[in-house]
């Protein structure tokens, strides 16, 4: 019952797609089908919506957010992939990690493609979009949604991550990867309590979710001219997230983390706090966790 009405009252978030259109046309058309534009938002208070009003997101530009019943399934602007229905906090790690256009950039866990079609959008489809999953169906629902959002520089692969050979010349100039591995889910407060009656069952769930993220995250940290990396769950348990981080940074010291977003209002917890949180009550979204590395200067590549 808690969690239900939780998710009745966070708002709904849509990002605007900008392979197909801009904010202000996306604006204009919401405007001209009957809803009321309130602006630019300041301050976290201005996200409590009633029903048609809506305003662009405090912290992401390409962001609307819209009051919590509205439905945009049916609307012209979903269908002809104008906008993406994705929550707010899961549009963090793709804007955070900004691949510029023409880069090569890879994203590890792709399905079905939310954060796929963003890193296009910001690189203007421009350069190579490596997207790997092992789900044969979540990549069939990926490619028709890449298809609507207008994204042509993909190339999919029904591939576990895990067995990608960093050295393969294929990848030899990806600087960029998008890590967003299957996690618990626990930040997802639509998702009734999820956890079972068996503590022990769950607890070692969570440790073998923890060892297959830190394998994820080390396998991705041996991409030869690797810059950054972005890692993120929509967990709410440290075990996922900053445990995991740290165990990848003691094993990898050419890594350190990038202190993100200062106007953020959720961190991680101490002491990295340089990393992201989210919460219905603190950003009023699911819960999520992001964490963005980077390679030291000076470290690894000896041919730059
Ligand atoms: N990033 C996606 C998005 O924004 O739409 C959501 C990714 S979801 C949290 C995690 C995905 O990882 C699932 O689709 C799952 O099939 C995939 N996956 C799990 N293990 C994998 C592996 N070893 N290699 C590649 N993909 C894997």
């Amino acid at each position: 019952e808690v969690q239900r009405s939780a998710v009745d009252h966070l708002p709904r978030y849509v990002r605007v797609n900008t392979l197909k259109t801009t904010v202000e046309d996306a604006v204009d058309y919401l405007k001209r089908d009957g809803f009321s534009y309130q602006g630019q938002a300041s301050r976290l208070e201005d996200l409590t919506l009633k029903e048609k009003d809506f305003v662009r997101d405090l912290h992401l530009p390409e962001v609307l957010v819209f009051s919590p019943k509205t439905d945009f399934h049916d609307h012209f602007l979903y269908k002809a992939g104008h906008v993406i229905l994705q929550d707010k906090a899961s549009c963090l790690p793709a804007y955070l990690l900004n691949p510029p256009p023409g880069s090569h950039v890879i994203d590890a866990c792709a399905a079905p493609g939310n954060k796929t079609s963003h890193l296009a959008a910001i690189m203007k489809n421009k350069g190579k979009l490596f997207a790997f999953d092992l789900d044969a169906k979540r990549l069939a629902t990926m490619s028709t949604l890449l298809l609507r959002a207008g994204v042509t520089c993909q190339q999919l692969a029904n591939q576990d991550f895990l067995k990608v050979d960093p050295d393969s010349l294929q990848y030899k100039d990806v600087e960029y990867i998008l890590l967003d591995p299957s996690c618990s889910g626990s930040g997802m407060v639509c998702l009734l309590d999820n956890s079972s009656a068996d503590q022990e069952k769950d607890q070692a769930r969570l440790t073998s979710l923890a060892s297959f993220q830190l394998r994820c995250l080390n396998h991705g940290l041996r991409f030869p001219c690797l810059k950054r990396l972005v890692y993120s769950t929509c967990s709410i348990y440290s075990q996922e997230n900053e445990e995991v981080v740290k165990a990848c940074l003691q094993q990898n010291p050419g890594f350190r983390l990038v202190p993100l977003l200062a106007k953020w209002p959720e961190r991680g917890l101490e002491p990295l706090t340089q990393c992201l949180r989210a919460s219905t009550s603190k950003t009023r979204s699911h819960g999520f966790f992001v964490a963005l590395l980077e390679k030291h200067s000076g470290a690894g590549n000896m041919n730059q």
